[in-house]
């Protein structure tokens, strides 16, 4: 049942969006920032001119790092009805799997973008059972369909044979490749063509007859999958009446919210096409706070768990997802709101630090600009100013309430160690503080030092991971450090399991052999074990199975 003061929450989405690499991530998260008026030029991703990727290193590299929460509104095209969508952001590069981990955590639904002229990707892959294990529901743009090689039905095969999970079309693309003109919306029946660049100038009309083949067969399809999970449209299914919209979207939501139903969209982002109808999915069939699972915490010197259901009157629970350090304000806390609501000025309990903190103030991000508001809500995602100890996945409690601690964030152990010294022996101190920051910010960066050598080391999460890092101790706190080769990587590109004997685990539905595994070196202690879609597979891995491919 839903109380009064929970009623704004129909309106809300908190959404990621996840894909490989490359697959169009930003294009997209660029392109929805757009349509939902917060900003105001279309720029080009790698230009400097998108709006989410704002460190100066993502814009160089492309790959965007941080998992920033940003809010929007949509007005949904069809019911006219107003939607605040909060977009956190996830980043595609397989060296920063901890922000998917921590932004899965804290997002209520997903859209997997693919590249529709690759199918899915091992990266998207990895994505998925991420989704997958934090039970988060999706639905698939199928992205690019403008570019060469294009292909709709790659998509949804893949996602049947790779992701073992079964595509639901909701649209079908009019035209491939240079010939993509439009879309058709298979649930209201109406075609949009696009007649401009900025995709704002579109044309919403029948059917056009040469698909009606194609569309009664997609669409028969669709009714029979919702069919499967609603009664209501199985009546009508079984009597042979048409379901009505409502009724086809009601179904999908269900289908969609129990994770038996994946929509599946296309598009182009890069030429403006279907992301309008994304943002209406996303509104459509991905879940309000109020519709997905409270969450869990555990009562303190006790096993017994409580949950804490999104309602803005119940006891605050919150969760630091994500530390940044700005450069106007200091240090930002990310923080989710599951439940109760955050006053600034307030005083917290930080039940996993035990030590109480003051709420500064609280900022709600926009893709160009910064809010300041006095509360943030149950369900509500924003930014702390003020909090001092909070790290990632930390519990955040009203303070004099009982101790709990929510279900945090699962933190993979690094895979790769460097030695680092400064350049300028003088800068050892500067160095040891600016890593220390580092670290605070990132649970999988860490940095030790050795007692015996004096000698300091980083690791993380790949070579690129530390990569960075050494560059933004560089930029931010004007180290300039010599680094050592990688003494352990265990992965380069892992796409099989090992069991514990080492030995490796051959996956059904899964692409690839053997052969494809690229592992670059030993473990760092025998037993150590190997990680494989960041999650720890215990056991050594024999000499004989390093680096077969070579
Ligand atoms: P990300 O790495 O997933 O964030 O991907 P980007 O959004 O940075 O896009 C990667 C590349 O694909 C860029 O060169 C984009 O211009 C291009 N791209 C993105 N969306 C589309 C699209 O719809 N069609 C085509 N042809 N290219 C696209």
């Amino acid at each position: 049942m839903t109380t009064k003061s929970q009623t704004y929450l129909h309106h809300f989405r908190n959404i990621g969006i996840a894909a490989h690499i490359d697959a169009g991530k930003t294009t997209t998260t660029e392109r929805i920032l757009y349509y939902t008026g917060r900003t105001h030029n279309i720029g080009e991703v790698h230009d400097g001119a998108a709006t989410m990727d704002w460190m100066e290193q993502e814009r160089e590299r492309g790959i965007t790092i941080t998992a920033a929460a940003t809010t929007a509104k949509w007005k949904h095209s069809a019911t006219g009805e107003e939607y605040t969508v909060n977009i956190i952001d996830t980043p595609g590069h397989v060296d920063f799997t901890i922000e998917v981990e921590r932004s899965m955590r804290v997002l209520d639904g997903a859209v997997a973008v693919f590249d529709s002229s690759q199918g899915v990707e091992p990266q998207s892959e990895t994505v998925w059972r991420q989704a997958d294990r934090y039970g988060v529901p999706r639905i698939a743009f199928s992205n690019k369909m403008d570019k060469t090689g294009a292909s709709f039905e790659l998509v949804l095969s893949d996602i049947k044979e790779r992701l073992g999970a079964i595509p639901a079309p909701i649209q079908y693309p009019m035209g491939q490749e240079s010939e993509f003109k439009g879309i058709i919306d298979l649930v209201r029946q109406r075609a949009h063509t696009y007649t401009n660049d900025l995709g704002t100038d579109i044309t919403e009309s029948d059917i056009p007859e040469q698909y009606m083949d194609k569309v009664r067969e997609m669409r028969a399809q669709l009714i029979e999958a919702a069919a499967e999970v609603d009664e209501d449209v199985m009546m009508k299914f079984l009597e042979g009446e048409e379901p009505t919209v409502e009724e086809m979207v009601k179904a999908i939501r269900k289908g969609t919210i129990e994770k038996r139903i994946f929509p599946v969209l296309c598009g182009s982002a890069l030429k403006n096409k279907g992301v309008q109808l994304l943002l209406d999915a996303v509104v459509d069939y991905l879940p309000s706070p109020l519709e997905v699972p409270a969450i869990k915490g555990k009562l303190e010197d006790s096993e017994e768990t409580v949950e804490f259901p999104a309602d803005p009157d119940g006891k605050l629970a919150a969760l630091a997802f994500k530390i940044m350090a700005d450069p106007y304000v200091g240090r930002l806390t990310f923080v989710r709101i599951y439940s109760g609501t955050m006053q600034s000025g307030s005083y917290v309990y930080n039940a996993t630090k035990e030590k109480r903190d003051r709420v500064g103030r609280l900022l709600r991000m926009h893709a160009n600009s910064r809010e300041e508001v006095t509360e943030l809500r149950a369900g509500e995602l924003g930014a702390v100013i003020g909090l001092k100890d909070a790290g990632t996945g930390n519990t955040l409690i009203g303070d004099g309430d009982d101790r709990v601690l929510l279900e945090s964030i699962d933190v993979p152990e690094p895979v790769i160690k460097l030695a680092i010294e400064p350049k300028t022996k003088a800068d050892q101190e500067k160095m040891g503080i600016g890593l220390q920051k580092l670290a605070e910010e990132d649970p999988t960066f860490r940095v030790e030092s050795d007692q015996e050598s004096g000698q300091t080391t980083i690791s993380g999460m790949g070579e690129l991971h530390l990569e960075i890092l050494v560059d933004r101790l560089k930029r931010e706190y004007k180290v300039e450090a010599n680094v050592g080769a990688p003494q352990v990587a265990y992965r380069e590109t892992i796409t099989r399991a090992v069991d514990v004997e080492g030995k490796f685990v051959r996956q059904s539905g899964g692409r690839g052999q053997f052969g494809h595994v690229k592992i670059k070196a030993e473990p760092l202690e025998p037993g150590a074990g190997f990680i494989f879609e960041n999650a720890v597979v215990g056991g050594t891995v024999p000499r004989e199975f390093v680096n077969p491919a070579q």
